[in-house]
């Protein structure tokens, strides 16, 4: 490890916070922070902090002591100057008085002494910073430095490693008792360079910036040197590696799992991501994995998002249906063992606790990886990165002797502390959460609009069109594929299935139409219209089916149709022929997997501004019929333009209608001839 401290961005950091009004602690603090945050072996996802005592002008004009400190949300790898708002030093000094402070009273005592009242709740550890006098402090949770700190003679280890350079701290809560009793051994030997805690991380300090971030580096070299200079494990024996193909047949059957083991009360769909980096394989290849999935997290920070024990689960090895079996059963065995050390944790609060879902965040299956879930992309792509730090803690601290994390009880109270589960954030859940929707013919109008339709409502969404048509999309995930080879249709589904676990809407959009009138269309150009229009639809259904039934978890099968299947217009037939096939194929479908609980609906819209109908085709049009343009638009019932965002919002509709199957919703504005009867 390495400074990654640079004079000239320093000083061009003062310079551009300066012109904001920032001081240059504040800014030093600030670029530092950054380093930090920029390596994830020494803090991920909102974890460590960092402050630094200065002076401020308050509104009497007058210069008081200020901490800076981190506030909650924010993170290091991004943080500005608002992410480290000011706190009175004086009355925080003071609190170290008191033989005991409640969580409450010390969020309480941070904010009536926050300088800017709306500023963000400072750090959960800013007593600790208050009350040792180093002006700058850098915590982390150092990989390096975990391996050494979960270990069962981590004293030992670290006085010989470090000597008088750090003092140890025990395991305790962060909050009011353990900012004391860092202060108190900090105090009885004041010349250390840092601290570092047991079970949790890693504390710096300096008289300036550059000193303390310096300090933090070079403290996590030392352990880095120890852990490299070490015996190494034994590689692990090279276990059969699951193919893509197995893998993406895998993760559904998980997926599935999960949500069979939810209760009413807990969610269902899980959105997971798969990381087979050498360290996520080198832990769950290891004949050592059932043992080690059984210690706990690396910092105890990480539980909230990674709970405390992964779910270990066999290596597929070919027999699917019997590996689906045992997944159904180690899933609920996990949910019943985590209800069990709920309850029995749950003895030592009077006041009660509000149980969490009992299913697993993490998953460490032989041959395949670390797989994490989360309740949206986001949430599982955190939960991966902290198991990849977890795998690389528990691999270097066995390296050195034996990996020995935090227990069950105290890693209970960081689950179940308000402080903590306040990170989280309260942000009510939206209605699609957790639900995977990809839209063919996603970089169309109507697609995009769906697209965009399905992201509001919460769910992950792919789009799937041709190579060239996708370089326009943004914000979107996508994947190539021309859904009239079924072969590709095959493979876009089971990437999306590697990428994301499953799929559980599928809106069958893609389609053009061919003109001419239908007793001189050639034989060609019918069979393309076909193609696209009927037997593309055919592929995606069968491919979506095949997923839905090895998630068991039913599904949304959506068509757009077309006007066109029902009110047939000249030089549309090759057009309006296929699409009212796809009508009858979204019935056939709705008939024979009902009982899968899979719904197929269809969606006849008309009269869309879409890559169907340009501009010049609605020139064309409004003219054959004698009206303008925007008459043309607004010739149906309600006299209103049809738009995209509408159609999308009849595909959210119909993937929410949880009772409807074999359906025709029509989205026209009103046109008695193309009604359905
Ligand atoms: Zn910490």
């Amino acid at each position: 490890m390495t400074s990654a401290w640079s004079d000239a961005d320093a000083r061009a950091a003062t310079a551009r916070y300066a012109a904001a009004g920032i001081g240059e602690d504040l800014a030093l603090r600030t670029y530092s922070a950054r380093l930090l945050g920029a390596d994830p072996t020494l803090v991920l996802h909102g974890g460590g902090n960092t402050s630094v005592k200065t002076r401020a002008i308050d509104l009497f004009g007058e210069a008081i002591d200020v901490l800076h400190v981190k506030g909650s949300g924010w993170d290091l790898a991004t943080i500005e100057p608002a992410g480290h708002p000011a706190v009175r030093l004086a009355p925080l000094l003071r609190l170290r008085r008191l033989d005991r402070l409640t969580d409450e009273d010390m969020v309480g005592a941070l904010r009536q002494n926050l300088l800017d009242s709306g500023a963000p709740n400072p750090s959960v550890e800013t007593l600790l910073h208050a009350f040792i006098p180093a002006r700058f402090i850098d915590h982390t949770h150092a990989e390096a430095v975990l391996a050494l700190a979960n270990q069962p003679d981590s004293p030992r280890l670290i006085e010989a490693l470090y000597g008088a350079r750090v003092a140890c701290v025990p395991y305790v809560m962060p909050g009011f008792a353990l900012a004391r009793l860092a202060a108190d051994i900090h105090d009885a030997d004041p010349n250390v360079e840092g601290l570092i805690l047991l079970n949790h991380g890693v504390f710096s300090f300096g008289a300036t910036a550059r000193e303390s971030y310096e300090r933090m580096i070079a403290l996590v070299q030392v352990a880095e040197d120890h852990i490299a200079g070490s015996r190494r494990v034994a590689a692990p024996s090279p276990k059969a590696r699951v193919s893509p193909t197995e893998l993406a047949a895998c993760l559904p059957i998980l997926r599935g799992a999960l949500a069979r083991a939810a209760t009413d009360r807990w969610p269902t769909h899980w959105v997971l991501e798969t990381r087979a980096g050498p360290r996520a394989l080198a832990v769950a290849d290891d004949s050592r994995l059932a043992d080690w999935a059984a210690r706990g997290v690396a910092t105890p920070d990480h539980v909230i998002r990674t709970k405390r024990l992964p779910l270990v689960l066999s290596s597929p090895g070919g027999d699917l249906a019997a590996w689906r079996g045992g997944v159904d059963d180690a899933v609920v065995a996990y949910a019943s063992a985590y209800k069990a050390s709920f309850a029995r944790n749950l003895a030592r609060f009077p006041g009660g606790k509000t149980a969490l879902d009992p299913l697993p965040r993490l998953v460490a299956i032989p041959g395949i990886g670390l797989v994490a879930a989360g309740r949206t992309a986001r949430e599982a792509a955190v939960a991966a990165d902290i198991a990849q730090s977890w795998a690389a803690t528990l691999l270097a601290a066995e390296a050195v002797g034996r990996f020995t994390p935090l227990g069950e009880a105290d890693t209970f109270d960081m689950e179940y502390w308000s402080l903590e589960q306040a990170k989280l954030g309260k942000a009510p859940r939206r209605a699609l959460e957790g639900r995977i929707v990809a839209v063919t013919g996603g970089a169309g109008a109507i697609g995009a609009a769906t697209l965009a339709a399905f992201a509001a409502e919460g769910a992950e969404v792919v789009a799937l069109d041709l190579p060239e048509a996708l370089a326009a999309i943004e914000g979107a995930a996508a994947i190539a594929c021309d859904v009239t080879d079924p072969g590709q249709v095959e493979a876009a589904f089971a990437s999306l299935c590697r990428r994301f676990g499953g799929v559980d809407i599928v809106v069958s959009n893609a389609g053009a139409a061919t003109t001419g009138m239908i007793a001189e269309i050639g034989a060609a150009a019918l069979r393309a219209s076909f193609d696209l229009n009927l037997f593309a639809h055919q592929a995606v259904a069968q491919a979506a089916v095949g997923v839905f039934r090895a998630q068991g978890m039913g599904g949304a099968l959506l068509f757009n149709a077309s006007k066109q299947a029902l009110n047939p217009g000249p030089d549309f037939g090759a057009y309006g022929a296929a699409k009212a096939a796809l009508i009858a194929l979204m019935r056939q479908y709705a008939l024979e997997h009902g009982a899968d609980g899979v719904r197929a609906n269809a969606i006849n819209a008309d009269r869309v501004r879409s890559g169907l109908l340009t501009p010049m085709m609605i020139a064309a049009r409004a003219r054959a019929r004698g009206v303008a343009e925007d008459a043309y638009m607004t010739g149906n019932l309600l006299g209103q333009e049809v738009t995209a965002a509408d159609v999308a919002q009849a595909f959210v509709f119909a993937a929410r209608m949880m009772n409807t199957t074999g359906a025709i919703l029509t989205v026209d504005g009103g046109a008695v001839a193309a009604m359905v009867r």
